[in-house]
């Protein structure tokens, strides 16, 4: 690994991800398309050149970002699929998307009335076929965004289908309950889209291009819930949605690494204190090492306290006293081989005695469980600060190298 990397870097391996919506997709009916969920950088992994790799899929229909601005980035970066803006978006952003083919979610009509007199104001400037591709969000039990599924949710479907500016080229829900054992409440859920979609279908003699419901969890779990395309997010990256979802159906590889080297190493006498608040107070001689990384790469404060370990060696080394904000120390007494410079994984399988059985390996779903946070958390956290590195048909590239 390159020097300039010694201090942390996170690597992600594109060709595990590639696998892991591949398998996914395998899972899926023909018809059924995949949109790439990509929001907040890729869940930390990097949403370009992720998206440029599965740009290159034929069954990947497009991208989902939370905002405009993940979005717009997507466009500098010669992302030219369909891209569906999940959240609300605020009128600033109505021009470039709408120039852009970035597809807002619909759901209150002070928006309908604002995206239509966008395509009107550039009609008069000469663009005459513009229309705005929109997707109707429908909340069905999250309580979040979206129409609800009574009558008012039926008259502004009727809206925006009768509208010469806009063009609903799909309808979506989202499941609050899909990663539980008792799928109950998501089946209901499930129910009163579809009974609603069927309702307004009919009523207007229309149909929605694309209908959409399905996240990971109920791309694994709930088959019926496929329609014409899915949300795929969390399992892409190699991770699971919850503890309860099946893990047999679907091969998915962990995509993230994450690794730093001991910046120092020194004995401390018994009856020492380590980090702030000496919360930590050592009980006989030992041998602890500084890893130079902290809080402010996005590595949880909260596994202080023996809570969190790294992997030198093949071996596990605990956290003593606080995380700080750029550095931890960790317990190396029993590691007598560790020194400066030596790599220490923070996530990852060691590759020193993998393979022979006796390596161990840390999981973002550890780290997760340890902090008390979730999985995608831990890795939405992860910040700037932390290069990412990318390796692809077997070759390690930098963010920029990834075509
Ligand atoms: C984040 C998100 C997804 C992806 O969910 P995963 O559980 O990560 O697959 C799908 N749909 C919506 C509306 C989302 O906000």
């Amino acid at each position: 690994m390159l020097e300039e990397y010694s201090r942390v870097y996170a690597k992600i391996d594109l060709d595990a991800l590639h696998g892991n919506v591949e398998n996914m997709y395998k899972s899926l009916p023909r018809k059924t398309k995949m949109l790439a969920v990509v929001k907040t950088d890729g869940y930390g992994f990097g949403a370009v050149p992720i998206s440029k790799i599965l740009q290159k899929e034929s069954y990947v229909w497009g991208f989902a970002t939370a905002t405009a601005e993940e979005a717009f980035d997507l466009r500098d970066a010669g992302i030219t699929k369909p891209i569906l803006v999940l959240g609300y978006t605020f009128p600033y952003a109505y021009d470039r998307m709408l120039k852009e083919g970035i597809r807002p979610s619909v759901f209150r009509y002070d928006m309908l009335k604002q995206l239509a007199e966008r395509v009107k104001k550039f009609r008069a400037q000469g663009m005459e076929d513009l229309t705005f591709k929109v997707h109707i969000a429908v909340d069905c039990g999250m309580s979040r965004i979206g129409i609800r599924p009574n009558q008012d949710g039926v008259n502004f479907v009727k809206e925006a289908i009768k509208s010469d500016e806009i063009e609903v080229e799909g309808i979506f829900t989202h499941f609050a309950r899909a990663d539980e054992a008792d799928l109950s409440n998501a089946h209901e859920a499930l129910k009163n889209f579809s009974k609603f979609v069927s309702f307004v279908e009919d009523e207007n003699s229309y149909e929605f291009p694309i209908k959409h419901c399905s996240n990971s969890a109920s791309i694994i779990d709930i088959p019926e819930a496929h329609m014409d395309m899915v949300r795929c997010g969390v399992t892409m990256y190699g991770m699971w949605p919850s503890d309860e979802v099946s893990k047999n159906k679907i091969e998915i590889k962990p995509v993230l690494s994450m690794y730093s080297h001991i910046s120092y190493i020194k004995d401390i006498p018994e009856g020492t204190p380590v980090s702030y608040g000496g919360t930590f107070v050592s009980d006989r001689k030992m041998r602890i090492a500084t890893i130079p990384v902290g809080y402010g790469d996005g590595y949880p404060r909260s596994l202080s306290g023996g809570k969190g370990f790294v992997l030198i060696h093949g071996e596990k080394a605990v956290i003593l006293g606080r995380v700080c904000m750029d550095q931890f120390m960790v317990d190396v007494t029993d590691i007598p081989n560790a020194k400066e410079g030596d790599e220490v994984i923070l996530i990852g399988k060691s590759e020193t005695y993998f393979g022979e059985g006796v390596g161990d390996k840390i999981t973002v779903e550890e780290l997760g469980d340890l902090s008390g946070r979730f999985n995608y958390e831990f890795t939405c956290d992860l910040n700037h600060r932390v290069p990412r590195i990318y390796s692809y048909e077997g070759k390690l590239l930098r963010a920029d190298e990834v075509k």
